[in-house]
């Protein structure tokens, strides 16, 4: 299992092209998305994502008027307050989680979720292997996308490879 996120980083540059060429297996087996929900569940059983956070420093989150609520009632502020404080419009979308400077969440803190109870659906459902609403099915080009910043998209994706009986000509 990959975590170092050094190494995932550079394993995931150097796989680009075979992941690319694992696309087009995918395609070409109609590898289904079951494979994947299990391996999902498997290597995120594996994984302590409250050691890593990466997400947390390199997605910006979408939250929904549920999200708002939910955090609202524990930051023990109005909805709009949270709105007004801690978020920004998106034009492509809902409102945004602000960043930090860094780049991290606006919640984050030395790699804690302070909201975690109550964390916005999409950071729970985060990375979406596992099967519920919006999840990825065998979508490998979406998967390989966070491959390079997160230990359970990164071992699932070589895994799900393995077990598909994957034979990669190129990315070595
Ligand atoms: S709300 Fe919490 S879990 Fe979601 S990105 Fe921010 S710090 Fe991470
Ligand atoms: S979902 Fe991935 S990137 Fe996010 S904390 Fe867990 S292992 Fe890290």
């Amino acid at each position: 299992m990959v975590t170092d996120p050094a190494e995932l980083a550079r394993l995931a540059h150097e796989k680009e092209a075979e992941n690319l060429e694992f696309r087009r297996f995918v395609k070409e087996h109609h590898a289904g998305p079951e494979l994947l929900h299990v391996i999902g569940a498997e290597v995120e059983a594996a994984v302590d994502c409250t050691a890593c956070a990466a997400c947390c420093r390199h997605l910006r989150v979408e939250i929904g008027q549920d999200d708002l609520d939910r955090i609202a009632a524990f930051l023990k502020l109005r909805p709009a307050e949270v709105r007004r404080m801690y978020t920004e419009a998106d034009p492509a979308g809902g409102p945004l989680l602000l960043a930090q400077p860094s780049g991290e969440c606006v919640f984050l803190h030395q790699r804690v979720c302070l909201i975690y109870d109550v964390r916005p659906a999409a950071c729970r459902h985060f990375p979406y292997l596992t099967p519920h609403e919006n999840s990825l099915g065998a979508r490998a080009e979406s998967i390989s996308r966070h491959a390079w910043f997160c230990p359970i998209v990164f071992n699932a994706l070589e895994e799900f490879k393995r077990r598909a009986g994957f034979h990669p000509h190129s990315g070595r």
